[in-house]
Protein backbone atom coordinates (compact mmCIF):
# COMPACT_ATOMS: atom_id res chain seq x y z
CA UNK A 1 0.00 0.00 0.00
CA UNK A 2 1.80 3.39 -0.78
CA UNK A 3 2.51 6.21 1.76
CA UNK A 4 0.27 8.90 2.19
CA UNK A 5 3.05 11.36 1.96
CA UNK A 6 5.90 10.51 -0.33
CA UNK A 7 9.71 10.61 0.70
CA UNK A 8 12.71 10.81 -0.47
CA UNK A 9 15.06 8.67 0.42
CA UNK A 10 18.55 7.89 0.27
CA UNK A 11 20.16 4.51 0.88
CA UNK A 12 23.77 4.09 1.67
CA UNK A 13 25.03 0.82 0.80
CA UNK A 14 23.60 -2.05 -1.61
CA UNK A 15 24.61 -4.82 0.99
CA UNK A 16 21.43 -6.90 2.19
CA UNK A 17 20.13 -4.56 4.52
CA UNK A 18 20.26 -1.31 2.18
CA UNK A 19 18.78 -3.56 -0.86
CA UNK A 20 16.24 -4.86 1.72
CA UNK A 21 15.28 -1.39 2.94
CA UNK A 22 15.36 0.08 -0.35
CA UNK A 23 13.21 -2.58 -1.74
CA UNK A 24 10.54 -1.93 1.24
CA UNK A 25 10.53 2.09 0.53
CA UNK A 26 9.81 1.36 -3.20
CA UNK A 27 7.01 -1.09 -2.91
CA UNK A 28 5.68 1.79 -0.40
CA UNK A 29 5.80 4.72 -3.08
CA UNK A 30 8.79 6.49 -2.05
CA UNK A 31 11.39 7.79 -4.29
CA UNK A 32 14.49 5.99 -3.14
CA UNK A 33 18.38 6.23 -4.51
CA UNK A 34 20.85 3.71 -3.27
CA UNK A 35 24.37 4.95 -3.08
CA UNK A 36 26.71 2.31 -3.44
CA UNK A 37 30.62 2.56 -3.00
CA UNK A 38 31.45 -0.52 -4.96
CA UNK A 39 30.78 -1.97 -9.01
CA UNK A 40 28.28 -4.76 -7.81
CA UNK A 41 25.35 -5.30 -4.88
CA UNK A 42 25.53 -7.32 -1.99
CA UNK A 43 28.69 -6.52 -0.19
CA UNK A 44 29.42 -8.85 2.55
CA UNK A 45 27.43 -11.47 0.24
CA UNK A 46 30.26 -12.31 -2.40
CA UNK A 47 30.83 -15.23 -4.54
CA UNK A 48 33.76 -15.79 -6.06
CA UNK A 49 33.26 -16.82 -9.76
CA UNK A 50 36.61 -15.66 -11.73
CA UNK A 51 39.95 -17.03 -11.13
CA UNK A 52 38.76 -21.16 -10.67
CA UNK A 53 37.90 -23.57 -13.15
CA UNK A 54 34.85 -23.31 -14.85
CA UNK A 55 31.79 -24.58 -12.95
CA UNK A 56 33.37 -23.60 -9.47
CA UNK A 57 32.34 -20.87 -7.29
CA UNK A 58 32.97 -19.88 -3.83
CA UNK A 59 31.26 -17.84 -1.13
CA UNK A 60 33.99 -15.57 0.28
CA UNK A 61 30.99 -14.01 2.53
CA UNK A 62 27.93 -15.48 4.20
CA UNK A 63 26.62 -19.68 2.88
CA UNK A 64 24.30 -20.64 5.34
CA UNK A 65 20.64 -20.14 6.26
CA UNK A 66 17.58 -21.92 7.55
CA UNK A 67 14.04 -21.84 6.88
CA UNK A 68 13.53 -20.06 10.28
CA UNK A 69 15.26 -16.71 8.38
CA UNK A 70 12.08 -15.07 8.75
CA UNK A 71 12.92 -11.75 7.54
CA UNK A 72 14.81 -13.52 4.36
CA UNK A 73 12.65 -16.42 3.20
CA UNK A 74 9.95 -13.62 2.74
CA UNK A 75 12.44 -12.22 0.00
CA UNK A 76 13.42 -15.85 -1.16
CA UNK A 77 10.09 -16.78 -1.61
CA UNK A 78 8.84 -13.78 -3.39
CA UNK A 79 12.18 -13.71 -5.85
CA UNK A 80 11.45 -17.38 -5.80
CA UNK A 81 15.13 -18.16 -5.19
CA UNK A 82 16.18 -21.53 -5.65
CA UNK A 83 17.63 -23.12 -2.35
CA UNK A 84 19.08 -26.62 -1.31
CA UNK A 85 19.88 -28.40 2.09
CA UNK A 86 23.38 -28.91 2.39
CA UNK A 87 23.81 -31.93 4.32
CA UNK A 88 20.47 -33.79 2.85
CA UNK A 89 21.10 -37.52 3.34
CA UNK A 90 20.71 -37.41 -0.42
CA UNK A 91 23.68 -35.55 -1.12
CA UNK A 92 27.12 -37.01 -1.07
CA UNK A 93 27.92 -34.15 1.25
CA UNK A 94 26.73 -36.11 4.04
CA UNK A 95 28.84 -39.31 3.38
CA UNK A 96 32.34 -39.70 4.59
CA UNK A 97 33.91 -39.58 8.15
CA UNK A 98 34.07 -36.81 9.92
CA UNK A 99 37.57 -35.14 10.57
CA UNK A 100 39.13 -33.36 12.95
CA UNK A 101 42.47 -31.77 13.92
CA UNK A 102 43.30 -30.87 17.56
CA UNK A 103 45.71 -30.56 19.50
CA UNK A 104 48.12 -31.78 16.74
CA UNK A 105 46.24 -34.85 16.23
CA UNK A 106 44.23 -35.72 13.03
CA UNK A 107 41.19 -37.89 14.12
CA UNK A 108 38.83 -39.51 11.77
CA UNK A 109 35.56 -40.16 13.36
CA UNK A 110 32.36 -41.97 12.58
CA UNK A 111 29.53 -41.96 14.55
CA UNK A 112 29.75 -45.17 16.16
CA UNK A 113 33.58 -44.87 16.42
CA UNK A 114 35.09 -44.58 19.95
CA UNK A 115 37.55 -41.48 19.93
CA UNK A 116 40.19 -40.30 22.17
CA UNK A 117 39.34 -37.23 22.43
CA UNK A 118 42.58 -34.54 23.20
CA UNK A 119 40.72 -33.14 25.82
CA UNK A 120 40.63 -34.27 29.79
CA UNK A 121 36.56 -34.74 29.38
CA UNK A 122 34.19 -36.37 32.07
CA UNK A 123 32.97 -39.98 30.92
CA UNK A 124 29.72 -38.66 29.86
CA UNK A 125 31.46 -36.00 27.73
CA UNK A 126 33.19 -38.56 26.00
CA UNK A 127 30.67 -40.35 25.21
CA UNK A 128 28.94 -37.60 23.65
CA UNK A 129 31.59 -36.19 21.42
CA UNK A 130 31.67 -32.74 20.08
CA UNK A 131 27.82 -32.75 18.67
CA UNK A 132 26.58 -34.22 21.77
CA UNK A 133 28.52 -31.84 23.72
CA UNK A 134 27.20 -29.03 22.21
CA UNK A 135 24.01 -30.09 22.27
CA UNK A 136 23.89 -31.18 26.19
CA UNK A 137 24.98 -27.53 27.14
CA UNK A 138 23.91 -25.20 24.84
CA UNK A 139 20.92 -26.04 22.54
CA UNK A 140 18.89 -27.89 25.40
CA UNK A 141 19.10 -24.59 26.94
CA UNK A 142 15.92 -23.13 24.54
CA UNK A 143 13.81 -26.10 25.43
CA UNK A 144 10.56 -24.72 27.11
CA UNK A 145 12.01 -21.64 26.90
CA UNK A 146 10.76 -18.51 24.80
CA UNK A 147 12.53 -18.43 21.12
CA UNK A 148 14.02 -15.31 19.70
CA UNK A 149 13.31 -16.43 16.79
CA UNK A 150 9.89 -16.76 16.64
CA UNK A 151 9.13 -13.82 18.29
CA UNK A 152 11.66 -11.61 16.87
CA UNK A 153 12.20 -10.13 20.09
CA UNK A 154 15.06 -10.67 22.89
CA UNK A 155 13.53 -12.90 25.31
CA UNK A 156 14.60 -11.91 28.87
CA UNK A 157 16.09 -15.30 29.59
CA UNK A 158 18.69 -14.68 27.06
CA UNK A 159 19.29 -11.11 27.80
CA UNK A 160 20.30 -12.56 31.50
CA UNK A 161 23.11 -13.94 29.72
CA UNK A 162 24.81 -11.37 28.42
CA UNK A 163 26.55 -10.75 31.09
CA UNK A 164 28.93 -13.89 29.44
CA UNK A 165 30.49 -15.40 26.96
CA UNK A 166 29.64 -18.73 25.58
CA UNK A 167 31.83 -20.49 27.09
CA UNK A 168 30.88 -19.26 30.12
CA UNK A 169 27.57 -20.19 29.66
CA UNK A 170 28.07 -23.95 29.32
CA UNK A 171 30.83 -23.60 32.24
CA UNK A 172 27.31 -22.44 34.18
CA UNK A 173 25.73 -25.80 32.45
CA UNK A 174 28.35 -28.34 33.74
CA UNK A 175 30.40 -28.04 30.91
CA UNK A 176 34.45 -29.30 32.16
CA UNK A 177 37.36 -26.78 30.84
CA UNK A 178 37.60 -30.03 28.22
CA UNK A 179 34.21 -29.66 26.97
CA UNK A 180 34.84 -25.92 26.55
CA UNK A 181 37.96 -26.21 24.76
CA UNK A 182 36.13 -28.78 23.00
CA UNK A 183 33.36 -26.42 22.03
CA UNK A 184 35.66 -23.95 21.17
CA UNK A 185 37.77 -25.35 18.66
CA UNK A 186 35.66 -28.63 17.85
CA UNK A 187 32.25 -26.50 15.95
CA UNK A 188 31.72 -23.96 13.72
CA UNK A 189 31.90 -21.24 16.56
CA UNK A 190 35.62 -20.77 17.10
CA UNK A 191 36.74 -17.17 18.19
CA UNK A 192 33.17 -16.02 19.03
CA UNK A 193 32.47 -18.80 21.93
CA UNK A 194 34.97 -16.67 23.69
CA UNK A 195 34.53 -13.14 23.16
CA UNK A 196 31.35 -12.57 22.24
CA UNK A 197 28.34 -12.16 24.49
CA UNK A 198 26.32 -15.64 24.89
CA UNK A 199 22.88 -13.51 24.42
CA UNK A 200 24.35 -13.29 20.84
CA UNK A 201 25.77 -16.27 19.84
CA UNK A 202 22.59 -18.03 21.16
CA UNK A 203 20.23 -15.78 19.27
CA UNK A 204 22.16 -15.46 15.87
CA UNK A 205 24.01 -18.53 15.84
CA UNK A 206 21.79 -21.25 17.77
CA UNK A 207 18.83 -20.07 17.83
CA UNK A 208 18.00 -19.97 14.27
CA UNK A 209 19.68 -23.51 13.79
CA UNK A 210 18.75 -25.40 15.66
CA UNK A 211 16.24 -28.86 14.50
CA UNK A 212 16.16 -27.56 11.06
CA UNK A 213 19.31 -28.20 8.25
CA UNK A 214 20.85 -25.40 6.87
CA UNK A 215 20.19 -24.33 3.61
CA UNK A 216 22.44 -22.48 0.42
CA UNK A 217 21.13 -20.72 -2.22
CA UNK A 218 21.71 -22.57 -5.65
CA UNK A 219 23.86 -20.51 -7.56
CA UNK A 220 25.71 -19.17 -5.23
CA UNK A 221 24.63 -16.57 -2.03
CA UNK A 222 24.99 -13.52 -4.49
CA UNK A 223 21.53 -14.69 -6.37
CA UNK A 224 19.67 -12.77 -3.28
CA UNK A 225 21.25 -9.28 -3.75
CA UNK A 226 21.03 -9.59 -7.14
CA UNK A 227 17.69 -10.27 -7.57
CA UNK A 228 16.89 -7.05 -5.32
CA UNK A 229 19.26 -4.96 -7.10
CA UNK A 230 17.81 -6.14 -10.77
CA UNK A 231 14.52 -5.16 -10.04
CA UNK A 232 16.20 -1.18 -7.83
CA UNK A 233 17.76 -1.28 -11.12
CA UNK A 234 18.80 2.62 -11.82
CA UNK A 235 18.00 3.63 -8.57
CA UNK A 236 21.21 2.14 -7.18
CA UNK A 237 24.32 4.56 -8.10
CA UNK A 238 27.37 2.16 -7.83
CA UNK A 239 30.97 3.58 -7.64
CA UNK A 240 29.57 6.08 -5.18
CA UNK A 241 31.03 6.51 -1.94
CA UNK A 242 29.14 8.54 0.53
CA UNK A 243 31.83 10.96 2.44
CA UNK A 244 29.84 13.37 4.81
CA UNK A 245 26.10 12.56 5.64
CA UNK A 246 24.73 15.85 6.91
CA UNK A 247 20.85 16.77 8.43
CA UNK A 248 19.37 19.92 9.42
CA UNK A 249 15.50 21.44 9.96
CA UNK A 250 14.74 20.80 5.78
CA UNK A 251 16.50 17.95 4.99
CA UNK A 252 19.78 15.80 5.24
CA UNK A 253 22.40 15.85 2.48
CA UNK A 254 24.62 13.47 1.44
CA UNK A 255 28.22 14.70 -0.28
CA UNK A 256 29.33 11.76 -2.70
CA UNK A 257 32.14 10.90 -4.33
CA UNK A 258 31.78 9.49 -7.86
CA UNK A 259 33.70 9.03 -10.97
CA UNK A 260 36.19 11.80 -9.75
CA UNK A 261 33.49 14.46 -8.63
CA UNK A 262 32.06 15.26 -5.68
CA UNK A 263 28.36 16.07 -5.72
CA UNK A 264 25.48 16.46 -2.89
CA UNK A 265 22.43 14.29 -2.59
CA UNK A 266 19.27 15.86 -0.99
CA UNK A 267 16.57 14.02 0.58
CA UNK A 268 14.08 13.78 3.80
CA UNK A 269 15.19 10.71 5.18
CA UNK A 270 18.56 8.42 5.10
CA UNK A 271 19.32 4.71 5.55
CA UNK A 272 22.61 3.96 6.68
CA UNK A 273 23.25 0.68 5.76
CA UNK A 274 27.38 0.43 5.96
CA UNK A 275 29.21 -1.17 9.02
CA UNK A 276 30.14 1.05 11.70
CA UNK A 277 33.54 -0.04 11.20
CA UNK A 278 33.45 1.83 7.99
CA UNK A 279 31.07 4.31 8.74
CA UNK A 280 33.41 6.04 11.92
CA UNK A 281 35.76 6.91 9.00
CA UNK A 282 32.35 8.97 7.51
CA UNK A 283 32.41 12.57 8.29
CA UNK A 284 28.48 13.08 10.21
CA UNK A 285 27.53 17.06 10.81
CA UNK A 286 25.93 17.65 13.09
CA UNK A 287 27.78 15.20 14.84
CA UNK A 288 25.89 11.85 16.31
CA UNK A 289 24.97 11.33 19.82
CA UNK A 290 27.46 10.50 22.33
CA UNK A 291 25.91 7.38 23.20
CA UNK A 292 25.87 6.75 19.53
CA UNK A 293 29.00 7.69 19.16
CA UNK A 294 30.69 5.39 21.59
CA UNK A 295 29.12 2.53 19.66
CA UNK A 296 30.33 3.34 16.47
CA UNK A 297 33.63 4.17 17.22
CA UNK A 298 33.90 0.84 20.28
CA UNK A 299 31.68 -1.84 18.02
CA UNK A 300 34.74 -4.73 16.86
CA UNK A 301 34.13 -6.61 14.12
CA UNK A 302 35.29 -10.74 14.11
CA UNK A 303 38.34 -10.68 11.80
CA UNK A 304 38.17 -13.57 9.41
CA UNK A 305 40.31 -14.62 6.29
CA UNK A 306 39.36 -17.76 3.71
CA UNK A 307 41.52 -19.17 1.63
CA UNK A 308 40.06 -21.05 -1.39
CA UNK A 309 42.54 -23.99 -2.87
CA UNK A 310 41.61 -25.81 -6.30
CA UNK A 311 41.47 -28.81 -6.08
CA UNK A 312 41.73 -31.34 -9.44
CA UNK A 313 40.18 -34.26 -7.66
CA UNK A 314 37.49 -34.55 -4.65
CA UNK A 315 40.60 -37.32 -3.54
CA UNK A 316 38.88 -37.11 0.03
CA UNK A 317 35.66 -38.72 -1.29
CA UNK A 318 38.04 -42.02 -2.60
CA UNK A 319 39.17 -42.00 1.08
CA UNK A 320 36.12 -42.03 2.65
CA UNK A 321 35.98 -38.94 4.81
CA UNK A 322 34.59 -35.23 4.30
CA UNK A 323 36.62 -32.21 2.56
CA UNK A 324 35.27 -30.59 5.78
CA UNK A 325 37.45 -30.42 8.71
CA UNK A 326 37.10 -28.92 12.83
CA UNK A 327 40.64 -27.84 13.24
CA UNK A 328 42.64 -25.60 16.21
CA UNK A 329 45.25 -24.56 13.64
CA UNK A 330 45.58 -21.25 12.75
CA UNK A 331 44.11 -22.12 9.13
CA UNK A 332 40.87 -22.56 11.43
CA UNK A 333 37.92 -25.03 9.76
CA UNK A 334 38.43 -26.75 6.59
CA UNK A 335 35.26 -26.40 4.50
CA UNK A 336 34.40 -27.90 1.14
CA UNK A 337 33.13 -25.80 -1.89
CA UNK A 338 30.84 -25.28 -3.88
CA UNK A 339 28.55 -26.08 -0.80
CA UNK A 340 25.91 -27.65 -2.54
CA UNK A 341 27.33 -30.90 -4.48
CA UNK A 342 25.38 -30.51 -7.20
CA UNK A 343 26.66 -28.00 -8.27
CA UNK A 344 30.21 -28.51 -8.93
CA UNK A 345 30.66 -29.68 -11.87
CA UNK A 346 33.29 -32.59 -12.91
CA UNK A 347 35.58 -33.50 -10.12
CA UNK A 348 37.25 -30.37 -8.96
CA UNK A 349 36.00 -28.81 -6.09
CA UNK A 350 37.12 -26.19 -3.52
CA UNK A 351 39.16 -26.63 0.07
CA UNK A 352 38.88 -23.07 1.73
CA UNK A 353 40.62 -22.80 5.27
CA UNK A 354 38.98 -20.08 7.34
CA UNK A 355 40.58 -18.56 9.84
CA UNK A 356 38.14 -16.58 12.58
CA UNK A 357 39.83 -14.34 15.27
CA UNK A 358 39.52 -11.44 17.03
CA UNK A 359 42.56 -9.67 18.74
CA UNK A 360 45.90 -10.57 17.94
CA UNK A 361 45.82 -12.07 13.92
CA UNK A 362 47.40 -15.38 12.78
CA UNK A 363 50.23 -15.59 10.63
CA UNK A 364 48.82 -15.80 7.59
CA UNK A 365 46.94 -12.59 7.90
CA UNK A 366 50.14 -10.44 7.39
CA UNK A 367 51.16 -12.62 4.55
CA UNK A 368 51.32 -12.01 0.77
CA UNK A 369 48.95 -13.87 -1.10
CA UNK A 370 51.14 -16.29 -2.45
CA UNK A 371 52.84 -17.22 0.81
CA UNK A 372 49.44 -17.64 1.97
CA UNK A 373 48.58 -19.94 -0.27
CA UNK A 374 51.78 -21.93 0.47
CA UNK A 375 51.54 -21.89 4.21
CA UNK A 376 47.87 -22.60 3.99
CA UNK A 377 48.32 -26.03 1.74
CA UNK A 378 50.98 -26.91 4.24
CA UNK A 379 49.00 -26.86 7.04
CA UNK A 380 46.15 -28.44 5.23
CA UNK A 381 48.29 -31.69 4.23
CA UNK A 382 47.81 -32.03 8.31
CA UNK A 383 44.18 -32.68 7.81
CA UNK A 384 44.28 -33.93 4.21
CA UNK A 385 47.95 -35.81 3.79
CA UNK A 386 48.63 -35.46 0.20
CA UNK A 387 46.60 -32.60 -0.32
CA UNK A 388 49.57 -30.92 -2.16
CA UNK A 389 49.24 -33.39 -5.09
CA UNK A 390 45.47 -32.18 -6.04
CA UNK A 391 46.20 -28.42 -6.28
CA UNK A 392 46.31 -26.27 -8.95
CA UNK A 393 46.38 -22.67 -7.32
CA UNK A 394 43.89 -20.49 -5.27
CA UNK A 395 43.28 -17.26 -4.03
CA UNK A 396 42.16 -15.38 -0.41
CA UNK A 397 39.83 -13.07 0.55
CA UNK A 398 40.59 -10.96 3.91
CA UNK A 399 37.63 -8.97 4.99
CA UNK A 400 39.60 -6.78 7.83
CA UNK A 401 41.42 -5.06 4.97
CA UNK A 402 38.44 -5.19 2.51
CA UNK A 403 38.14 -1.22 2.71
CA UNK A 404 34.11 -1.57 2.58
CA UNK A 405 33.54 -3.72 5.30
CA UNK A 406 36.93 -3.63 7.77
CA UNK A 407 35.81 -6.48 9.46
CA UNK A 408 33.67 -9.56 8.63
CA UNK A 409 30.61 -8.90 11.20
CA UNK A 410 29.47 -7.43 14.31
CA UNK A 411 31.16 -9.08 17.91
CA UNK A 412 29.02 -7.84 20.92
CA UNK A 413 31.00 -8.30 23.62
CA UNK A 414 29.23 -9.27 27.07
CA UNK A 415 27.19 -6.82 28.14
CA UNK A 416 26.90 -4.90 25.27
CA UNK A 417 23.99 -6.62 23.54
CA UNK A 418 21.89 -4.84 26.94
CA UNK A 419 24.32 -1.64 26.48
CA UNK A 420 25.18 -0.92 23.02
CA UNK A 421 22.79 -2.88 20.33
CA UNK A 422 19.59 -0.36 21.42
CA UNK A 423 21.72 3.03 20.37
CA UNK A 424 23.06 1.09 17.42
CA UNK A 425 19.62 0.83 15.94
CA UNK A 426 18.73 3.75 17.57
CA UNK A 427 17.39 6.85 14.69
CA UNK A 428 18.96 10.13 15.13
CA UNK A 429 16.83 12.59 13.49
CA UNK A 430 16.94 11.94 9.55
CA UNK A 431 19.11 9.50 9.43
CA UNK A 432 18.08 5.97 10.19
CA UNK A 433 20.58 3.18 11.62
CA UNK A 434 20.08 -0.43 9.31
CA UNK A 435 23.27 -3.39 9.10
CA UNK A 436 23.50 -6.84 10.77
CA UNK A 437 25.24 -4.87 13.76
CA UNK A 438 22.09 -3.42 14.63
CA UNK A 439 19.88 -6.52 14.64
CA UNK A 440 19.47 -9.36 17.46
CA UNK A 441 20.30 -11.48 14.46
CA UNK A 442 23.63 -9.81 14.04
CA UNK A 443 26.36 -11.37 11.97
CA UNK A 444 23.83 -13.02 9.56
CA UNK A 445 22.14 -12.26 6.40
CA UNK A 446 18.52 -12.43 8.23
CA UNK A 447 19.97 -9.61 10.69
CA UNK A 448 20.76 -7.48 7.78
CA UNK A 449 17.17 -7.92 6.29
CA UNK A 450 15.50 -7.99 9.24
CA UNK A 451 17.52 -4.28 9.87
CA UNK A 452 16.76 -2.85 6.87
CA UNK A 453 12.75 -4.18 6.81
CA UNK A 454 12.49 -2.07 10.13
CA UNK A 455 14.47 0.55 9.15
CA UNK A 456 12.14 1.05 6.04
CA UNK A 457 9.52 0.78 8.67
CA UNK A 458 10.80 3.84 10.92
CA UNK A 459 10.55 5.59 7.72
CA UNK A 460 6.77 4.86 6.86
CA UNK A 461 5.71 5.73 10.49
CA UNK A 462 7.81 9.05 10.51
C1 LIG B 1 33.24 -14.50 6.10
C2 LIG B 1 31.79 -14.29 6.35
C3 LIG B 1 30.95 -15.39 6.51
C4 LIG B 1 29.59 -15.20 6.75
N1 LIG B 1 28.78 -16.28 6.82
C5 LIG B 1 27.45 -16.10 6.96
C6 LIG B 1 26.56 -17.20 6.85
O1 LIG B 1 26.98 -18.34 6.59
N2 LIG B 1 25.23 -16.97 7.03
C7 LIG B 1 24.73 -15.72 7.26
O2 LIG B 1 23.52 -15.57 7.39
N3 LIG B 1 25.56 -14.64 7.32
C8 LIG B 1 26.89 -14.81 7.17
N4 LIG B 1 27.72 -13.74 7.17
C9 LIG B 1 27.18 -12.41 7.53
C10 LIG B 1 26.46 -11.71 6.39
O3 LIG B 1 27.24 -11.77 5.23
C11 LIG B 1 26.25 -10.26 6.80
O4 LIG B 1 25.58 -10.23 8.05
C12 LIG B 1 25.42 -9.45 5.82
O5 LIG B 1 25.73 -9.76 4.48
C13 LIG B 1 25.67 -7.98 6.10
O6 LIG B 1 24.87 -7.17 5.27
P1 LIG B 1 24.83 -5.61 5.50
O7 LIG B 1 23.95 -5.06 4.47
O8 LIG B 1 24.56 -5.32 6.93
O9 LIG B 1 26.34 -5.10 5.28
P2 LIG B 1 27.25 -5.17 3.99
O10 LIG B 1 26.98 -6.41 3.23
O11 LIG B 1 28.64 -4.94 4.44
O12 LIG B 1 26.76 -3.94 3.10
C14 LIG B 1 27.25 -2.65 3.27
C15 LIG B 1 27.44 -2.02 1.90
O13 LIG B 1 27.83 -0.66 2.08
C16 LIG B 1 28.80 -0.35 1.11
N5 LIG B 1 29.56 0.81 1.60
C17 LIG B 1 30.51 0.83 2.56
N6 LIG B 1 30.94 2.08 2.74
C18 LIG B 1 30.26 2.87 1.89
C19 LIG B 1 30.26 4.28 1.62
N7 LIG B 1 31.06 5.12 2.26
N8 LIG B 1 29.41 4.74 0.66
C20 LIG B 1 28.59 3.90 -0.01
N9 LIG B 1 28.56 2.57 0.21
C21 LIG B 1 29.38 2.06 1.16
C22 LIG B 1 29.62 -1.62 0.98
O14 LIG B 1 30.32 -1.65 -0.23
C23 LIG B 1 28.54 -2.68 1.09
O15 LIG B 1 28.04 -3.04 -0.18
C24 LIG B 1 29.07 -13.89 6.87
C25 LIG B 1 29.91 -12.79 6.68
C26 LIG B 1 31.25 -12.98 6.41
C27 LIG B 1 32.13 -11.79 6.18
Amino acid sequence: MASSTRKRVVVLGAGLAGLAAAWELVQSGHEVVVLEAQTRPGGRVLTLREGFAPGLTAEAGAMFFTDRFRHLMRLVQHFEIPYESIFAPSLPYARGDALFHLQGRRLRVTADSDVDWPYNLTAEERELGPFGIVNKYLLSAFAGMDDPVASGALPDWLLEHDDKTLLEFAAERGASPGAQEMIRHGGRFGARSDTASAASTLTADFAPTRDTAPLAFVGGSDVLPRALAAELDQRIHYGAEAVRIEQDQESAQIVVRSGGRQDRVIADQVVCAIPFSVLRHIEVAPALSPAKQTVVNGLEYLSVTRSFLQMRQRFWEDEGVMGNAQTDLAIGEVQQQPLIRSQAQGDRAILEAHARWAGEPPALEGMAEEERLRYVLEEMDKVHPGVGRHYEGGQSKSWQTDRWARGAYSLYRPGQISNWLPEASRQEGRIHFAGEHTSIFNSTMEGAVESGVRAAREIEES
